[in-house]
């Protein structure tokens, strides 16, 4: 692929996307040149979902990179992700959210996660329900290591636009209804990827990870 594509679709989302609003650009999979020519148009942050891609890629790709980690993550990976990682995504059990907890209390550190939460219709997605969110943040709270930053959420899996928009709905109304009893750091809504982003923006997400729409 050449510079030009990748820049011009990076160019027309940025135009389109609020200010407010962060790109996470999703680079799994992809060879380092592409996300390289990303970083030369001036996109900074970048999403892995393999913790062993994600280390190879932190290592050798450029040190202002911000990395976000968006994939499921065993508690034995934590070691791998945690030394580059600035935000993760996808913290799905509170089995993760201890151990995350017990490497930064080790490292004398601390991480900042999202809580990844299931609204979608499909019964396979990761992710706390929206029952659990009030006693996780609760078990959050008394974990000095960790900093729980907000929600992250996927849509169902369709074409029904109507549907995705429900879901999105839902996922706003929970980051809100957490917002009193979350911490003060807790300001991100992490939801929108490639086909769904703008709906996304439109019902409260502060954050859109996007992968194949700009790399492809
Ligand atoms: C792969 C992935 C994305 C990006 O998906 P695209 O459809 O390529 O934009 C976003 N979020 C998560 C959690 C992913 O695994």
């Amino acid at each position: 692929m050449s510079d030009e594509r990748i820049s011009t679709l990076l160019q027309s989302i940025w135009e389109q996307l609020p200010e407010s609003v962060k790109l996470v650009a999703v680079s799994k999979f992809r060879p380092e040149d592409q996300l390289l020519q990303a970083y030369d148009c001036g996109q900074r942050i970048f999403a892995e979902s393999r913790p062993a891609e994600f280390k190879s890629k932190a290592e050798s790709l450029p040190k202002d990179i911000i990395w976000h980690f968006i994939g499921h993550l065993q508690t034995n990976k934590i070691a791998l992700v945690l030394p580059y990682v600035s935000l993760i995504h996808s913290v799905d059990s509170l089995h993760l959210m201890e151990a995350i907890n017990k490497y930064c209390l080790q490292h004398a550190r601390t991480a900042d996660i999202l809580l990844e939460v299931h609204v979608a219709m499909e019964t396979t997605k990761q992710g706390f329900s929206p029952d659990e969110l009030p006693s996780v943040l609760g078990h959050a709270a008394s974990m000095p290591g960790i900093r729980v930053c907000g929600l992250m959420g996927m849509a169902s899996h369709t074409d029904d636009t109507s549907r995705i928009r429900a879901d999105f709905r839902q996922l706003k109304s929970l980051f809100d209804s957490m917002k009193n009893v979350a911490p003060a750091c807790f300001t991100e809504l992490s939801m929108g990827m490639s086909d769904d982003w703008k709906i996304a923006v439109e019902e409260g997400s502060t954050m859109v990870r996007i992968g194949s729409a700009i790399f492809t």
